[in-house]
């Protein structure tokens, strides 16, 4: 069993402290790989599951290499969908807390403006969806030319997307001189070109083999059901199986919908998920789900690619996935972090061709699949007890990962901002002539057009905010107090 500790990378304390708060004492495989040919600045083409903790491995150097003072982004991440977008940003904001680096995302379907508004002020990394970024470099709201390194996150996902013309045209705007790190599951010929084109030819691959440690542990299994009674067995395999955290995949919003009604009636702690809905609706569900308050979530492929939700328990596909791919990934949503998780899909007839195909693509000797049978009644009466319980169960809130990092930093709300012609050295000039704060006690400051945020480390918020109480900032009075969110 491998020992290492992050600290042998030679990284800042401040990174290694945060790593420690978070729960990551010792470097995955695909970290140890990968973490001393970045802090190279070497190019890399990783092959790698999701949940080898790849984002880590690209994080560390990143966050290490990232400066302060620079305010321009010096890293940028392009990644296939918005919510994977949220989660790298909030994983590496917790890798680089204690350096008080700033990232921003951006991904469509959200306000441009208060995007364009966001890229203005300090950030140091940059994540985003292919479509909404390229929107940004026409308009010239993102400056690249501080870009120092590039990460591809699932770059077989971006390519599956149709989004890898937009990825060439962005590498097209970013300076010539700069590291490029492209993370893959699997490498399909148009990655390689891609990498051959815009890639150093002396670049590193790093292939993780599948090992006990990176493989998830899934067991896979498929019922063969009617069309017409496809609801009703959903829901006596769900009173059986009693699930603690249960993912249901339909193909599209309209079956989302109907099966999302169908599990509510049966007052099963529910919501749902598809692209139709509104992104804060979308990142609310996710949150709920991610905190345990919400047992099940009935979703399109939307959540099947690369969000990372622990202990997630089981997956059902209610509907066998039209694509292929699609089949590895929302069953990768189960088996995670070394838990084992169960796998179901539901065939009915006229899904018998596509499940075959799967079958023979997603299956080989190594992988067991079983056929599981209709539950009888009687076994579905007798389950109902245990899992009427735990429907009606208060879920004790999961502890969140930065809990501990951010116990000593208290984020303070400003009513001034922008409008009032306030800057960010108004308020740091302000902040530090208080007896005892320095610069190094202030961290991510956000300007907005009225009010401002800025976050106060080293559990010196309160204080701060007691002493703010009778002093102004560039001559204006403003009200200050302990922000809400
Ligand atoms: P990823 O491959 O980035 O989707 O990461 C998979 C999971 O592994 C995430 O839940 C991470 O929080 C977790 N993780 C990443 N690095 C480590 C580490 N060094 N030790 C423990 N867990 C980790």
């Amino acid at each position: 069993m491998n020992k290492k500790s992050f600290e042998t990378f030679g990284i800042s304390p401040e990174i290694v402290t945060a790593l420690t708060s978070l729960r990551y004492f010792n470097p995955t495989a695909v970290q140890e790989a990968v973490i001393p040919l970045a802090l190279e600045k070497q190019d890399i083409i990783v092959e790698s599951q999701t949940g080898s903790g790849k984002t880590v491995a690209f994080g560390i150097p990143i966050c290490e290499q990232a400066e302060w003072e620079e305010n321009k982004p010096q890293a940028l991440i392009l990644v296939p969908t918005r919510e994977l977008a949220l989660q790298v940003k909030d994983d590496i904001m917790n890798i680089g807390r204690l350096k008080r680096i700033k990232v921003t995302a951006v991904f469509g379907k959200s306000s441009f403006k208060t995007q364009k508004s966001e890229l203005k002020q300090k950030s140091h990394i940059v994540v985003g969806t292919p479509g909404r970024i390229l929107e940004h470099l026409k308009e010239g709201t993102l400056v690249v030319d501080k870009i120092g390194s590039l990460v591809l996150d699932e770059a077989d996902e971006m390519l599956n997307m149709g989004f890898i013309d937009q990825v060439e045209e962005i590498i097209g705007y970013l300076p010539n001189e700069r590291q490029t790190m492209l993370f893959s599951a699997t490498l399909p010929p148009q990655i390689e070109r891609l990498a051959s084109f815009y890639m150093n030819p002396d670049r590193a691959s790093v292939r993780m083999e599948p090992s006990a440690e990176n493989t998830p542990k899934i067991l896979h299994s498929y019922i063969n059901v009617e069309e017409s009674s496809k609801e009703k067995r959903l829901l006596d395999l769900l009173t059986i199986e009693n699930p603690d955290s249960c993912i249901i995949f339909c193909n599209t919003k309209d079956a989302v919908d109907t099966v999302e009604k169908y599990l509510n009636k049966a007052d099963l702690p529910i919501d749902k998920l598809h692209g139709g809905m509104d992104q804060d609706d979308r990142l609310e569900v996710m949150d709920e789900f991610r905190s345990g308050k919400l047992r099940y979530l009935v979703a399109t492929d939307v959540a099947a690619r690369g969000i990372d939700i622990d202990n997630v328990t089981h997956v059902i596909n209610y509907d066998v996935p039209f694509e292929k791919e699609s089949y590895t990934h929302r069953t990768g949503r189960t088996g995670r972090a070394g838990k084992t998780g169960l796998a179901l899909t539901m065939v009915s007839d006229q899904d018998r061709g596509r499940w075959q195909e799967i079958r023979d693509y997603a299956f080989d000797d190594s992988l067991e699949l079983t056929e599981v049978f209709a539950p009888n009644e009687r076994l579905v009466n007798r389950s109902k007890a245990a899992f009427e319980k735990k429907i009606n169960a208060r879920v004790a809130p999961k502890i969140a990962r930065n809990k501990e990092l951010n116990k000593d930093i208290t984020k303070v709300y400003f009513n001034g901002g922008k409008k009032k012609k306030l800057r960010a050295v108004d308020f740091v000039g302000t902040l530090t002539s208080i007896k005892d704060v320095s610069a190094e006690d202030i961290g991510i400051i956000t300007i907005q057009e009225n009010v401002t945020y800025i976050e106060i480390m080293n559990g010196k918020g309160p204080y701060v905010i007691s002493e703010m109480q009778d002093r102004t900032i560039k001559g204006k009075t403003l009200k200050v107090r302990k922000a809400h969110k």
